[in-house]
């Protein structure tokens, strides 16, 4: 029997204690939790994600504001921005729409946002504390992630977790969460990148597979240990000229031929991409509750 780990049942259940959360902030007669999201240019998926931040931050009762810059805007225009809003002090929390365009530093931009701020946790402020066991914003992919495990009470610890990719945003943040001591940790971590030469055997012996490699429909059913729990982070806009859109969202799993295989796997869409924004939504309430009550994260 498999599980099919619903990013939309598991979401819904994180959005209601928020809800709830910010319900009793506003009987109490106080502002509300305010996400700032920037988005410049107009690339059509950040156009999406944004969208739909600002819309799950409504449903929740949160306050949103979105910054909208140009395709051309200099990078000193965006770190003005960031500035900004860093001192505005009913802003809680910042979000920059990766990616940027090419006349920009991503890194920069992240290193510019205030680490009090920082809610999608990708500042090397939060990476550090993160890897030290340090309460800290967890990158909100990976932050999902473990919402999701601890949703459907996936058991984690002593099990051999594989993570295949290892960037800032996904990969690694995911693996030191799984193998830290946390409720939904304590696994032993492999991660696998592009150099990994034995990747089909490392997956084959994986009790949790997260693929994050963003390579459509990669993982394959022979790469799959019977009973697994496969994650599917991957979001690609694959062509298909029979879709209303001209594309098909697809993920790095062959969903088809693996799911019969496991014991618990994410589907795309509706799995891990829902989770993120309610990573997102958790990370913003921490940091509202941290500068109301005076604490820097
Ligand atoms: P990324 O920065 O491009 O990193 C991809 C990682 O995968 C890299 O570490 C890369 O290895 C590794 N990789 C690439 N090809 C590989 C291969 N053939 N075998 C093994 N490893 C390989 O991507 P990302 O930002 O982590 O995102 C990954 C995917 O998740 C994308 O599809 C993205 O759209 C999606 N995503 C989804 C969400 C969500 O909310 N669901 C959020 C964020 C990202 P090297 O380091 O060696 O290059």
């Amino acid at each position: 029997m498999t599980t099919i780990l619903d990013g939309k049942i598991a979401s819904a259940a994180v959005k209601q204690e928020l809800q709830a959360q910010t319900a009793t902030l506003s009987a109490a007669g106080r502002r509300s939790p305010h996400l700032a999201a920037v988005l410049v240019g107009t690339n059509g998926a950040s156009e999406t994600y944004v969208a739909s931040k600002v819309k799950n931050c409504e449903e929740v009762g949160f306050r949103s504001t979105l910054v909208r810059l140009e395709q051309d805007t200099a990078e000193s225009v965006l770190l003005d921005t960031i500035a900004r809003l860093n001192a505005d002090p009913e802003v809680d929390g910042i979000l920059v729409q990766l990616p940027l365009p090419k006349q920009i530093s991503e890194q920069k931009v992240i290193e510019a946002i205030d680490p009090a701020k920082d809610v999608d946790g990708f500042h090397p402020s939060s990476a550090g504390k993160l890897v030290q066991g340090l309460p800290s914003f967890i990158p909100a992919t990976p932050y999902g992630i473990m919402l999701m495990l601890a949703h459907f009470n996936i058991e984690t610890k002593g099990k051999h977790a594989v993570v295949i990719g290892r960037s800032n945003i996904v990969g690694r943040p995911m693996s030191i969460l799984l193998s830290s001591n946390l409720p939904q940790g304590n696994c032993t971590v492999t991660i696998c990148h592009s150099h990994t030469p034995n990747l089909k055997e490392i997956c084959l012996q994986a009790d949790i597979l997260v693929a994050a490699l963003g390579r459509p429909e990669f993982v394959k059913a022979d790469m799959v240990k019977e009973g697994a729990v496969v994650i599917d982070v991957g979001i690609t806009r694959v062509d298909d000229p029979t879709a209303k859109k001209g594309f098909r969202i697809k993920g790095d799993v062959a969903y088809a031929e693996v799911a019969p295989k496991t014991s618990a796997i994410t589907p795309v869409p509706g799995g891990v991409g829902l989770m993120t924004i309610a990573g997102l939504l958790k990370n913003t309430l921490q940091a509202y509750g941290l500068r109301e009550s005076g604490i820097n994260n």
